[in-house]
């Protein structure tokens, strides 16, 4: 906490000053101001160019995903993140996925949509068809902004325009298709979407406000499947649970809300073990969800005429290997090699098989022993060391906190006192 957040200069300094001053200004300890300053698997400097006003790093745990096998192929898979129990859970998924053959997933490609909004056209409808007329010229000053993608394959392939109605009246907006090949995509687009403004406005005679990439990403979609065995999940009333629980996520925004977020688990965690954007990730997931108006569930659950469950995923996955964290952050690079995956698409579609795994897990609980369970015991570690507990303790106090069925922090701050007494009197 501090009294005055106007720290004049503070971006023109070094790691080291600001830390000072923040040490100053908050009343850190030098223990706490070491813990902030400990940038772990990123180097400072690296970290230092990253973002800006830096003062040191954060480090999640890094889990590796076991027995997923995707599209034939077994993968390791790098998950970062602070929730108890959805390695675990997401391992087990993909262990049960196996047993018929593990996940099946395809893409729509690497394709990202630039927008460009033009107001004050005087004739919006006229100024759609002139835009659409000069669609080759437009196209070829985006493409000249980015030669390397375009000797890769990619670049801005298409280009359509719409007129919406807005509170500010009519408005134009030209959409750039952008094959964005191995990149996420984002500055790539916008460097085009900026660069073909000044040619909109002289063909549409308006005036160009916005030009951005749209994070609804939907002409880069993944689609994962998988059948998983009603024997090898535990019977038929599971696999009748699993599909009970879609319908209600089907039918129900409050409910749906938490079915997504456990697909985020585990698409979010691979996202930032392999340094991708992954606010880019949540909107484009939500959005799509939200595309028909009601918002829905990312996943599909049925049964099938053996009795099987079969699940299906259809997202949007704007990942890129080139460009942003994914490049510059060591860990990153070193959690893609773990992952052994070759192209943007392929991270994608691992990203769609862990989604899928994830949200099996998650409706798999809920529907037979419930959540809390699995989730707790994993809990109550961090309960543990939270109330002081370190080394052999936390494992001492997590499984007598477990016991007594009393997964809370008073008891276990108790707990904690009454042990580290009783070692230090022995
Ligand atoms: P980038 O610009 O760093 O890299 C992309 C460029 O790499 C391409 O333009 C191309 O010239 C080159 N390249 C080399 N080899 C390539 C290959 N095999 N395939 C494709 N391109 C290749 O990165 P980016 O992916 O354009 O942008 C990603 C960054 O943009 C992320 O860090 C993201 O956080 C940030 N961003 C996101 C948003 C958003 O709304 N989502 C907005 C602005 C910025």
């Amino acid at each position: 906490m501090t009294d005055n957040s106007e720290l004049q200069g503070f971006y023109k300094l070094s790691m080291e000053e600001r830390r000072e001053i923040l040490k100053k200004a908050t009343s850190l300890t030098d223990e706490e101001v070491g813990t902030i300053a400990n940038t772990g698997g990123l180097p400072a400097e690296v970290a230092d160019h990253m973002i800006e006003n830096v003062v040191g790093g954060y480090t999640y745990p890094l889990g590796v995903a076991t027995n997923f096998r995707i599209n034939g192929k077994d993968y390791l898979v790098p998950m970062a993140l602070e929730e108890p129990s959805v390695v675990a859970a997401a391992s087990n998924a993909a262990k049960m996925a196996r047993v018929k053959g593990g996940f099946t997933v395809t893409n729509t490609g690497p394709v990202m949509i630039g927008q460009i909004q033009v107001v004050n056209v005087p004739n919006p409808e006229a100024a759609r068809g002139k835009l659409v007329a000069k669609k080759a010229e437009i196209l070829k000053k985006a493409n000249d902004q980015d030669p390397m993608l375009v000797s890769l394959g990619g670049g801005a392939k298409d280009m359509n325009v719409k007129v919406l109605s807005s509170l500010k009246g009519p408005m134009v907006i030209a959409e750039l298709i952008v094959n964005t090949g191995d990149a996420m995509g984002a500055n790539a687009v916008n460097t085009m979407a900026e660069a073909v403004a000044p040619l909109v406005e002289e063909i549409t005679g308006g005036r160009v406000f916005l030009r951005i990439i749209s994070n609804l990403a939907d002409r880069r979609l993944v689609r994962a499947s998988a059948i998983f065995d009603k024997e090898a999940i535990g019977g038929e009333e599971v696999v009748d649970g699993v599909v009970y629980a879609y319908a209600f996520a089907d039918a129900d925004p409050y409910r749906c809300a938490t079915h997504n977020k456990g697909i985020m688990n585990g698409v979010i965690a691979v996202g930032i073990a392999c340094g991708q954007d992954i606010r880019a990730l949540e909107a484009g997931a939500h959005s799509y969800a939200a595309r028909t108006g009601t918002y829905k569930p990312l996943t599909i659950w049925e049964k099938n005429k053996d009795g099987d469950l079969v699940g299906k995923l259809e997202m949007p996955m704007a990942v890129g290997l080139v460009g942003g964290a994914a490049k510059t952050h060591p860990a990153a690079r070193a959690d893609i090699k773990v992952l052994g995956v070759k192209t943007a698409i392929e991270l994608a579609e691992v990203m769609g098989a862990v989604g899928l795994a994830q949200n099996f897990a998650a409706l798999r609980a809920l529907a037979s022993e419930g959540i809390q369970r699995g989730h707790m015991k994993l809990h109550a570690h961090n309960v543990a060391s939270s109330a002081g507990a370190t080394g052999e303790l936390i494992d001492i106090v997590a499984a007598k906190l477990i016991e007594e069925k009393k997964i809370r922090f008073d008891r276990a701050k108790e707990l904690v006192a009454e042990l580290s007494k009783k070692g230090n009197s022995e």
